[in-house]
């Protein structure tokens, strides 16, 4: 477990550092311990903006605060929200310009935020806008906690669940990611369970090794998207690095090493993954794993030529999943009405 090094981490940040952390960083500067509490409180849990509204920490404490550790927040850009679902849809920036895109999405079981871990993104799936532009740089914790925190305060709502889904590659910006997880899910910060995080992997295998280690029970989604090699090569270039069967058997590993069913996630994608036959290969696949299947029909991207199955189709493919005993899901289709697909309305930013 490599979380307490602060390796590629600023150590000037101050969002991006645990409780023990901080209270070390408190304790050089020769303030009393406990004042780390007050201010990991004000940061994470009261969600405040700047150290001037830490209305119990000393005047001159705030002043070297200030100094030392300049404050990352998140600042909102553009916002856009369905009219048809209420999904809310925001572009935010951070101190030196980067733009990263997150979503606000309600459900019966509470409201689900989708964040971005990344700048752009260098996977280059055929299908993503995410990463049409390329990777610009990976995000610190801090700020991908920011989006869940300054959605929580420009909405007024309370975030239950947290999903790691949005651009970029989470283990392509692995330590931050765990790091923000840790803080995340801290019982002294927004304390959101564990259990209501999910983190998308498009399967880079030693890091979900890695990963299953952690001690954490987050849920593993593996964007799968194709159940063969050859077909997976077709749309995702990370499936030349990586087998199925290697990804299968770190799926097994995190399975039986958290307890936490895998799910697999699957964007349909007219005429190319869509087949009968394909849909009996997936069902092979995630039987003896016994992970859920996320059934997804593709975003068209402007820039990119896939269509989405339709209606009919996508049915077809479910029942043929669950003929063969397999826990199906088809992804409602939210914010259809606004740039929903990843990547699409930073994407659409940059090129304007
Ligand atoms: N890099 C991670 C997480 C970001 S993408 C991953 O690959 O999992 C989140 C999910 O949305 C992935 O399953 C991704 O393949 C899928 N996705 C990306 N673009 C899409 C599109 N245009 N339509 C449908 N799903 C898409």
């Amino acid at each position: 477990m490599n979380s307490s090094i602060i390796s590629e981490k600023d150590t000037r940040d101050i969002k991006s550092m645990t409780l023990p952390e901080l209270t070390e960083a408190v304790k050089a500067m020769g303030f009393p311990a406990y004042r780390a509490g007050q201010i990991y409180q004000w940061l994470h849990v009261k969600l405040v903006r700047s150290y001037d509204e830490m209305t119990n920490v000393p005047a001159a404490m705030i002043r070297e605060l200030s100094e030392r550790y300049p404050l990352c927040t998140a600042e909102l850009k553009d916002r856009q929200v369905s009219k048809i679902d209420g999904t809310q849809k925001f572009l935010m920036g951070f101190a030196d310009g980067a733009l990263v895109e997150c979503v606000l999405m309600k459900y019966k079981f509470g409201n689900s935020v989708c964040v971005s871990s990344q700048v752009g993104c260098r996977m280059g799936c055929r299908f993503c806008a995410s990463t049409l532009d390329g990777l610009e740089r990976n995000l610190a914790p801090s700020e991908i906690l920011e989006q869940i925190y300054e959605i929580s305060r420009v909405t007024g709502e309370r975030v239950s669940h947290v999903v790691v889904m949005g651009t970029g590659e989470p283990f392509d910006n692995y330590e931050n990611v765990v790091r923000f997880i840790r803080i995340l899910t801290d019982e002294n910060g927004l304390h959101i369970s564990q259990r209501a995080v999910t983190v998308s992997t498009c399967g880079i295998v030693p890091r979900i090794y890695d990963f299953a280690g952690e001690g954490l029970s987050v849920t593993l989604a593996l964007s799968l998207h194709a159940p063969t090699d050859e077909k997976r090569r077709e749309i995702m270039p990370i499936a030349n690095r990586y087998s199925i069967a290697e990804l299968m058997e770190a799926c097994r590993y995190y399975y039986e090493k958290t307890g936490r069913q895998v799910t697999f996630e699957y964007s349909l994608i007219r005429g190319v993954n869509d087949q009968a036959a394909q849909a009996q290969a997936l069902a092979a696949l995630a039987k003896p794993l016994h992970a859920h299947i996320n059934l997804i029909p593709v975003n068209p991207v402007r820039e990119r030529d896939y269509q989405r199955t339709d209606e009919d189709g996508v049915r077809a493919f479910q029942k043929k999943l669950e003929k063969r005993g397999v826990n199906v899901s088809i992804r409602r289709v939210l914010g259809r009405d606004i740039d929903s697909a990843c990547g699409q309305l930073r994407h659409r930013h940059i090129s304007e």
